[in-house]
């Protein structure tokens, strides 16, 4: 097995059957190959994962590779996102290494809310440079004096699968996304929840900041897993429907994104769609 790096994948090919994709086509420092294999996991992200599918599209496969259901592409989500930074200006806070502190009281509906808001949770350490790229006209000593003093969390709500929501590949080769907000007003409650939490707790200041499209981080979505072909890309445990050799290992077949982070999620996943089609474990760990 040989590890390829700066190679981007252009789009696969099947054989002349349409069912089994033969061929990754690939280019590498400016030329462009042919990689040939009997299985083909595609693990390229939301965005660019739904792209090389369907920019893969034949006269057999006129939507693009695996989508019979035309849902690649689509159900985009990405989490809807803020920061908050808790500026208190008695309190230093002078952590190099942020230690992860999560809340998650307001993840499930309950006796404050007939729905979920989502969850809060540290995340490394604001510092004066980094704040200075959100509010370059702020000078950088007063940005510093309140990271110096600042607590700060990152606050997930989840998006809602909206079949409209979706990444297209443009005429000029070019990925477009289209997101139109949704279940927002769970997100709105969640920040107002954790400004009261804060301030209670000795924080007199909170500022945050909302974050939308050019916030992908977390974007997920674009080949949903499912047990109905008519409406999923992947099955259960992440082989295309509509191919015998093509498994996908990222977060695009998410079929929801819930409101926490992703990695694990995909993690397990991933391993779960190795142990169940490339054999255990166990018996792939190089030594
Ligand atoms: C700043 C930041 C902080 C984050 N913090 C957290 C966190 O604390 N906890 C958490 O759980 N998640 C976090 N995330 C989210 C997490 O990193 C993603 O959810 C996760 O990496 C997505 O995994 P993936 O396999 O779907 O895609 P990716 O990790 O994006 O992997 C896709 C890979 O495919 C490659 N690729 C793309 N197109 C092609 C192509 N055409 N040919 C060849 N290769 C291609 C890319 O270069 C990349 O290496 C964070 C993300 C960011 C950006």
């Amino acid at each position: 097995m040989a590890l390829s790096t700066r190679t981007k994948v252009l789009r696969l090919r099947t054989d002349p059957s349409g069912h089994r994709i033969v061929v990754a086509e690939v280019e590498r420092d400016g030329e462009r190959f042919e990689v040939k294999g009997n299985s083909f996991v595609l693990a390229a992200g939301a965005a660019n994962t739904a792209a090389i599918l369907l920019r893969s599209a034949t006269d057999r496969h006129p939507r693009g590779l695996a989508n019979g259901s035309d849902c690649v592409g689509r159900y985009y989500m990405q989490h809807n996102m803020s920061a908050i930074m808790a500026v208190s200006p008695v309190r230093v806070n002078d952590s190099i290494f942020q230690k992860t502190i999560a809340i998650n009281d307001v993840y499930l509906a309950g006796a404050h809310r007939p729905y979920p808001m989502g969850s809060l949770a540290t995340f490394g350490k604001l510092l004066g440079p980094i704040l200075k790229t959100a509010r370059p006209r702020v000078p950088l000593r007063a940005l510093q004096a309140f990271a110096r003093r600042s607590v700060d969390w990152w606050l997930m709500s989840e998006d809602l699968p909206d079949r409209e929501n979706r990444v297209v590949v443009d005429a000029g080769g070019r990925i477009v996304v289209h997101r139109r907000l949704n279940n927002y007003t769970a997100h709105r409650e969640l920040i107002a929840f954790a400004r009261r939490m804060l301030t209670r707790a000795g924080y007199p200041l909170v500022l945050h900041q909302e974050f939308g499209l050019e916030t992908t981080s977390h974007h997920c979505g674009t080949a949903r897993m499912g047990i109905d072909p008519a409406d999923s890309v992947v099955d259960s445990t992440g082989k295309a429907h509509d191919l015998d050799n093509l498994y996908i290992a990222d977060s695009s077949v998410f079929p929801a994104s819930a409101a926490n982070n992703p990695s694990l999620t995909i993690a397990a996943l991933s391993l779960r769609l190795a142990d169940r089609h490339f054999g255990p474990l166990d018996n792939r760990i190089v030594q």
